[in-house]
């Protein structure tokens, strides 16, 4: 469990705050004419990313308000918190731990040296 700052009530414990995902999602600028796959992503892709991200909260047993904040999803640092029509914070490129390097495609072995130190020799 984390503390979440709420822009009106301050500091609680993230057990009265729900989370909602991915913040600053835009709606299609024109609904009638956005095409089916263009619904799709506004309603279901999101970034998902490991590291700094902006998402949205809500105070349920608190103010009941919505608000974003920026937030590290390794480490669940919290860098801002801020009222949904604010203006978002700039990130860091990532707080946390340095990211993990890339996977080698699929069939691939990886690169690094993964021998089991715990095997014996014959
Ligand atoms: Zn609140």
């Amino acid at each position: 469990m984390f503390v979440i700052d709420c822009p009106w009530c301050g500091a609680r414990p993230q057990s009265e705050f729900s989370a909602h995902g991915e913040a600053h999602i835009r709606r299609p600028a024109d609904p009638e004419a956005a095409s089916d796959a263009e619904w799709a992503s506004y309603l279901f892709e999101r970034e998902n990313p490991k590291g700094p991200v902006l998402e949205r909260w809500r105070h349920d047993h608190g103010c009941r308000r919505w608000f974003n904040i920026a937030r590290d999803t390794a480490t669940d640092a919290i860098f801002a918190s801020y009222p949904a029509d604010a203006p978002p914070p700039e990130l860091p490129a990532h707080a946390g731990a340095p990211p993990p390097a890339p996977a080698p495609p699929l069939g691939q072995e990886p690169a690094a040296d993964i021998t089991d130190s715990r095997r014996e020799e014959p």
